[in-house]
């Protein structure tokens, strides 16, 4: 699960994470006496920053033509002004696709003086098994960017989950980012508070980009978390109540909210190839093998190990919502799995959604006999398959007209 930039920045504060003084805002009325405060709390700027689950937001583009979607403002009637061409609308962005994505949500912050920025994340390399911390000197921009052009100033320190991080790992890295003195203390304590939050909260990710020296307005010098970003491992999430609060619908996509309403693992793709398959293995190498003959997977939908009719009939409706999809391949593999209850469930569905586009059934193993019994007196128009490949092929051409 994803949050937003305010939410992280929320949790980070818990854990002792210097984050400026900021408002989340759902309306213009909240906006405004957000950016009241802020401005009477001593800050000569403040910056509106729209709440969404993508980055890139700074140098991204609404369709309605406004440019960006992190601004500064120095007035309240100027903050509002902004948040005006924000809210409600749709943002595009680097990392959100064409589509873009909705802005309810506006983060009100005090505009910061920036010296510096710097980039830090932590997150797990699984190819060692351990944390990881990184930072840079490069901050506020695009990482891989600076990975691919510059990996030397990308710095690096592994954590032995054992212990935790040391403060001798916090200071090497604050010393990498080149800092001297009270920021150099600062930044050791920012990044120790950093890897505590990604390590309490059960986080895959948290990412600050960018982390910055600020000055204040009597001119000293702080570091503070300008931007945030935290993924959370899904499996852990029943541990942590209050994040489970945190989760916004508006930002998943409607068709992934009703599949987990019925306990079905689906991500919706790109092609044109719907798949209904048991098990997140079978499903995997289900879209290879669509790829692999010419055709191109709609969507990935794991009905689990013990699907039933009910569950069956959910997944086709929501794989035919998709507009895109032009064929359904149904790969069922028998093991806990009744065959035939997949069948009695494919019968129904197809007969409830009215079915207009070919389908492809491949059923093997415990209780077949009953389950392609049950598919041949139904009377429906289906194609089955005989294998894996013999099914795939099927639908590939199927769906380019030739069956
Ligand atoms: P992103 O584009 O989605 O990563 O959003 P960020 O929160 O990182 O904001 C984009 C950029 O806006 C940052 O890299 C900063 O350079 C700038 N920015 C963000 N907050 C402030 C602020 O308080 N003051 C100023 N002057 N610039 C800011
Ligand atoms: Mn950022």
């Amino acid at each position: 699960m994803n949050i937003h930039e305010y939410q992280a920045k929320q949790l980070l504060a818990q854990y002792g994470v210097a984050v400026p003084l900021e408002i989340p805002a759902r309306s213009l009325d909240e906006a405004r006496s957000a950016a009241g405060k802020i401005f009477a709390s001593g800050s000569a700027k403040v910056v509106v920053k729209s709440q969404i689950h993508a980055g890139g937001r700074g140098k991204g583009l609404f369709t309605s033509g406004f440019q960006g979607g992190v601004k500064v403002a120095s007035s309240v009637e100027e903050a509002v002004s902004l948040a005006g061409k924000m809210l409600g609308n749709v943002l595009v962005t680097k990392q959100t696709g064409a589509d873009g994505r909705r802005v309810q949500t506006l983060l009100i912050a005090e505009g910061a003086k920036i010296k510096k920025e710097f980039y830090l994340a932590v997150l797990l390399d699984r190819a060692v098994g351990r944390p990881l911390v990184m930072a840079s000197t490069e901050g506020g921009m695009d990482i891989e960017e600076v990975a691919r052009k510059t990996p030397g100033k990308i710095f690096k320190e592994w954590i032995d989950p054992a212990v935790g991080i040391q403060p001798f790992q916090a200071r090497k890295i604050a010393a990498a980012l080149g800092l001297k003195g009270d920021l150099f203390n600062a930044a050791a304590r920012f990044v120790t508070g950093v890897f505590k939050t990604w390590w309490e909260c059960d986080a895959s990710l948290v990412e600050i980009n960018p982390l910055c020296v600020v000055e204040a307005p009597d001119g000293r010098e702080t570091v503070v978390a300008l931007d945030a970003k935290i993924s959370l491992d899904d499996n852990a999430l029943y541990r942590h109540k209050d994040i489970q609060e945190m989760r916004d619908l508006n930002e998943e996509a409607p068709l992934e909210i009703e599949a987990s309403k019925f306990n079905l693992n689906y991500i919706k793709l790109d092609g044109s190839i719907a798949c209904l398959v048991n098990g997140a293995g079978l499903a995997m190498a289900t879209m290879d093998i669509i790829q692999h003959f010419g055709g191109s997977p709609a969507n990935f939908l794991d009905v689990g190990g013990g699907a039933s009719k009910e569950q069956v009939t959910a997944a086709f409706k929501i794989i035919l919502q998709d507009p895109h999809v032009k064929g359904i391949l149904v790969n069922i593999f028998g093991g806990i799995m009744d065959c035939n209850v997949i069948a009695t469930g494919i019968v129904a569905a197809v007969k409830e959604t009215h079915l207009n586009i070919p389908l492809v059934v491949r059923l093997e193993g415990n209780n077949v006999v009953a389950g392609k019994k049950t598919l041949a007196e139904s009377g429906l128009k289906l194609i089955t398959g005989d294998s894996m490949a013999d099914a795939a092929q099927k639908v590939v051409r199927a769906v380019a007209g030739n069956p």
